[in-house]
């Protein structure tokens, strides 16, 4: 009989190849095996153990009474933009909390947007999931989790996926060893070798992740969300920012560069009015100015918790004009499907809100 305090069975979803391959060598497995299993789950996506095809019996009942591989993620509720290219999820966890996954299809290329925790607990004032608080971290089989949701539906059209984003509901590095394990299995060449530079993290700044991230030999593309380029301005928006200081921050960013040889994206949600004027741009011209740093700007999505709008058109061009003259290139990125709420954390809000007020919830 098992004890109370006897480990849960793992999750297979939850381990890294090497990971997997230790516990099978325990059993006296080699790495054949392993390797045989792995594309069982991550080529054929194998949602039982019993459509992993070739696996020795005695391995079949050894990982059925040791091991765990039921689904970890549920739809619980999705919605379509209006040009159908974008396709929100609502998945629903075990335990029933709810997370957010979105799919984008652009130009014959794929790209999911997934979350790594459910809530956050960074505060930034103007994100529907900093509004609603952390309730916990994902494991990393709920992170792959939803990968294998997405990739299961671009399956039955022939699709393919090529770039994940971690920038949907939480904060990556305050979730650190779950998420990169994850990076892991999906980088993973046996699997769904999503290749590492496809893979943007986006952070809202935690320096000792970021300084951690930089010495690992994992090349995924960094993102880092500023919003603001002094530190009154920038904590106003991001809570996050009086814990880790702008110098902190920019040591931390410069020290990436040096150590990866790689750019980095810096994101800047403009706020009318309240981070998109032309001082604002020369603060931040000046903060980048000489890095190897990519900014991507973006028009706010408005929240009900948050009373800014998104800046217009021509303040946004105006913004990116003077990010010129310091030699900072930049990019609009439109958040995709607005219209359906696909903001992080929105559609989960919302959904909560017409749940709680029995209204139905839009299509
Ligand atoms: N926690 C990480 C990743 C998730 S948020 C981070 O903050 O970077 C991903 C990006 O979406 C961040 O740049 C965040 O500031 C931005 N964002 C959140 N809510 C937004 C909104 N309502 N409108 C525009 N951008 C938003
Ligand atoms: Fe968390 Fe990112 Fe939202 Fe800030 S923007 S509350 S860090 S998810």
């Amino acid at each position: 009989m098992p004890s109370e305090t006897a480990t849960p069975a793992p999750h297979l979803h939850d381990l890294t190849r090497p990971a997997l391959g230790a516990l099978l060598a325990d059993w006296g497995f080699g790495a054949y095996h392993r390797d045989l299993l792995w594309t069982g789950l991550y080529r054929q996506r194998a949602e039982s153990l019993d459509t992993v095809e070739g696996l020795r019996p005695d391995l079949r009942t050894a990982l059925t009474e040791r091991t765990r591989l039921e689904p970890l993620v549920a739809p619980h509720h999705e919605s379509f933009s209006s040009d159908g290219l974008t396709h929100k999820l609502l998945l629903r966890l075990r335990d029933g909390q709810t997370i957010e996954t979105v799919l984008m299809r652009f130009k014959g290329r794929a790209t999911v947007c997934i979350s790594t925790q459910a809530g956050c607990a960074m505060g930034c004032v103007f994100c529907a999931t900093g509004q609603m608080g952390l309730a916990r971290h994902l494991t990393p089989g709920e992170i792959v989790g939803q990968v294998l949701h997405v990739t299961r539906i671009l399956d039955a059209s022939g699709e393919s996926l090529r770039n994940i984003v971690l920038m949907g509901m939480g904060e990556p590095l305050h979730n650190y060893e779950h998420t990169l394990a994850a990076v892991d299995i999906l980088v993973d060449a046996l699997g769904l070798a999503i290749g590492p530079r496809f893979i943007t993290l986006s952070t809202v700044g935690v320096v000792p992740g970021i300084r951690r991230l930089a010495d690992e030999e994992r090349p995924v593309q960094l993102a880092v969300s500023l919003h603001g380029a002094t530190d009154a301005e920038r904590a106003a928006l991001v809570p996050a920012g009086r814990r880790w200081p702008l110098d902190e921050l920019m040591d931390a960013c410069r020290y990436y560069i040096a150590r990866r040889g790689r750019r980095i994206f810096f994101e800047w949600t403009l706020i009318e009015g309240r981070n998109d004027t032309a001082e604002h741009a020369h603060t931040l011209g000046r903060l980048l100015g000489g890095m190897d740093a990519h900014v991507n700007v973006i028009p706010l999505n408005p929240t009900v918790g948050y009373d800014g709008g998104p800046s217009t058109a021509p303040a946004v061009r105006a913004f990116q004009d003077v990010l010129t003259t310091y030699g900072v290139p930049s990019t609009v990125r439109q958040r995709r499907g607005i219209d359906i709420d696909a903001g992080c954390g929105q559609l989960k809000a919302e959904v909560e809100r017409r749940t709680r007020r029995s209204l139905p919830i839009a299509p």
